[in-house]
């Protein structure tokens, strides 16, 4: 019986667990397995039990396949409870938002497109406005999501999202969560500008 062995490249793992690192401000190095962030994660169950201490190990071993390429990247909720758990201060969520950002990057197919499309409309209305205006950005996510289900050439799916969808705007029109008017920010070059400056170093 052949067993697997896995291939560990110090230079690859050391240069993939650098860049994730500088990019989300954790030290993975300081992580010891402990796994206390494990046990509070609401997303490893549905994440095919990927959990933060998991993903961590494969980016330190240089599994940048695994790395990118999983559930929890497009699951994580961003619940904290990990950090606030960990004994080492290490906040997955930020890995999971590099990993998500690596993963666009590299051009990736993401295994979650409506959490993806979610994501890039959040970023992009950001970086217009300096500031989320939801009515713009819901309009674009839902745009980006009734196109990718078209190309199944199904329709119900998107019935049921629109009456979805406007349930649910009206019920946040009533308690007052939905602002329909488009507000900028002062700073919103500034926001543009350093992101720019911050993705320029990783191209
Ligand atoms: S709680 Fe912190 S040290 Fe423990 S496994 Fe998770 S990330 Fe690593
Ligand atoms: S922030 Fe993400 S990885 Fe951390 S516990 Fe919450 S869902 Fe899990």
């Amino acid at each position: 019986m052949t067993s697997t062995v896995l291939e560990f490249n110090s230079e690859i793992a050391g240069l993939f667990g650098k860049e994730v690192m500088e990019r989300s401000g954790q030290n993975l190095y300081a992580c010891y397995q402990c796994k206390r962030c494990a046990s509070g994660c609401p997303a490893g169950e549905d994440a095919e039990y990927v959990t933060p201490d998991r993903l961590i190990r494969n980016i330190i071993m240089g599994d940048r396949e695994k790395a990118l390429n999983n559930l929890l990247v497009w699951k994580c909720v961003s619940c904290y409870t990990c950090g606030t758990r960990c004994p080492n201060n290490i906040h997955s969520s930020r890995i999971t938002e590099t990993l998500k950002k690596m993963s666009k990057e590299s051009h990736l197919k993401p295994l979650r497109p409506k959490v993806f499309f979610f994501h890039d409309t959040f970023i992009k209305n950001s970086l217009r406005w300096g500031r989320v205006n939801e009515l713009e950005f819901m309009g674009l996510f839902e745009i980006m999501n009734t196109l990718n289900v078209l190309k199944k050439r199904v329709v119900k799916p998107i019935i049921d999202e629109i009456i979805n969808q406007a349930k649910f705007g009206l019920s946040m029109v009533k308690k007052k969560r939905l602002h329909p008017g488009f507000q900028a920010s002062k700073g919103r070059h500034e926001i543009r500008r350093l992101y720019k400056k911050e993705n320029k170093k990783w191209k």
